[in-house]
């Protein structure tokens, strides 16, 4: 049996950036991953991370994602890991006169609230991405946004958490977990038993499950993702690439219900919308995906996504057209029904928290969630931001 002050159950981006801080603030913590460091959503995502500035009213947003692009910086530039982290900017391409009079009224509502974002004309965007479409009616320009390997980031955040005192203990997989009398928690694994005051639960697609175990009900569902990528090719796409289509129609129908998240690409079987994002990674393949459907625990890729996919990203950057795709794969995000992330404490159980619900931005966002929890945790003051991550409005005891 082995006593520890924390325990954090989840070795993806959330995992590892909560027991970083931790580990910072001299607590002894403890990462139990079943799997290796960033074996699911976290090794396997786009490696896009999203940021619009920090605003004149920085809201939770806005401190998830530039408080995160700020650790980035710290791991690659400060602490020396090379996580092939670079503030590329992204360019969203607008293919139809609805989708630029949508991308239009949006630039004028997000600058007049202090974020950097430009309409730019197809000349001006293919002076900075020389491969795009020159029939496309123009583009968004988000320059904070910005890129990294997600597998080198999350495994660089668990490195560094080890080098402050954490202990990461992959291969580890929780199978049991009790609240005790003496307000402890004993997390049993199919290797050891551990003894912690406080627990983090950053379970991604699976804190359902691990909630479960504690009598709660988690309303965290899995959804899909999937990707492709060509062969390695020299350098031709530099920013990080996406599409007006679903941000405009999830505007208009964010398509959730009682059962079913938000933003998803698919109700059932049948498609809503196209959704894509995409990059060259530095050994050369140019990476995409989109799709975000409600399949279970599945994670083999579908190919006819996969082709709808293809086509999109083909519209944007035509050089597609003649490169063929060399290998797929998916994972799961962590989506809450709400679409709203849950970082925070659980009410019902004693020194119980949680970090997830960061859905399919997660890798951009993971790095000051986890940030955010510990502050909390390490105060007692709930940052004021938080309040629209309280995991109260949705987690309940189970019946
Ligand atoms: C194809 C795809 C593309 C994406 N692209 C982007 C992108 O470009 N930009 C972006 O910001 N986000 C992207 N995302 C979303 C992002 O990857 C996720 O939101 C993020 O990685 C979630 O991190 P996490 O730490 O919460 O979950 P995870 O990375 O899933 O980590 C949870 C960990 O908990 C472990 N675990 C679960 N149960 C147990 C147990 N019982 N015992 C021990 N360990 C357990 C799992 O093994 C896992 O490693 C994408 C996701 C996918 C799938």
């Amino acid at each position: 049996m082995t006593e520890t002050e924390m325990v954090i159950i989840g070795g993806g981006i959330a995992g590892a950036s909560t027991a970083y801080h931790l580990a910072q603030h001299g607590h002894d913590v403890t990462l139990l991953e079943r799997g290796d460091i960033a074996s699911e959503a976290s090794g396997v995502n786009a490696g896009s991370i999203g940021a619009t500035g920090w605003g004149h009213v920085p809201d939770l947003e806005a401190y998830l994602t530039m408080g995160s692009l700020e650790i980035f910086k710290t791991l690659q530039l400060d602490l020396g890991y090379d996580i092939e982290f670079r503030q590329s900017g992204t360019l969203q391409a607008i293919h139809t006169k609805a989708q630029y009079a949508f991308t239009h009224d949006r630039v004028q509502h997000l600058r007049a609230h202090g974020h950097s974002v430009e309409l730019l004309t197809m000349r001006e965007a293919r002076s900075l991405e020389p491969e795009l479409n020159p029939a496309l009616l123009g583009c968004l320009y988000m320059p904070w946004r910005a890129q990294a390997d997600p597998q080198k980031a999350t495994r660089a955040l668990a490195a560094a958490a080890a080098r402050s005192g954490a202990h990461i203990r992959t291969q580890q997989a929780v199978t049991a977990l009790q609240q005790r009398g003496d307000d402890t928690y004993l997390i049993e694994t199919a290797h050891d038993t551990f003894v912690a005051g406080t627990l983090v639960l950053a379970a991604g697609a699976w804190c359902a499950e691990v909630g479960a175990w504690l009598g709660l009900r988690i309303p965290i569902v899995p959804v899909r993702g999937q990707m492709w990528a060509t062969a390695q090719l020299g350098p031709r796409v530099f920013h990080t690439i996406s599409s007006a289509e679903s941000a405009m129609d999830w505007h208009h129908e964010p398509g959730n219900d009682q059962a079913t998240p938000p933003y998803l690409t698919h109700r059932g079987s049948a498609r809503r919308t196209r959704h894509l994002y995409g990059r060259q990674t530095r050994a050369g393949e140019i990476i995409f995906g989109g799709d975000r459907q409600v399949v279970g625990y599945h994670t083999v890729p579908d190919p006819a996504g996969i082709e709808v996919n293809h086509d999109h990203a083909t519209e944007v950057l035509p050089l597609l057209h003649t490169l063929s795709i060399t290998r797929t794969w998916a994972g799961l995000m962590p989506f809450s029904l709400d679409g709203a992330p849950l970082i925070g404490r659980l009410p019902q159980c004693r020194n119980l928290y949680i970090v997830s619900g960061l859905a399919s931005s997660g890798f951009g966002r993971g790095p000051m969630a986890g940030k955010l929890l510990v502050d909390y945790i390490h105060t007692g003051h709930r940052h004021p931001v938080l309040a629209e991550a309280d995991p109260a409005r949705c987690v309940t005891v189970a019946e």
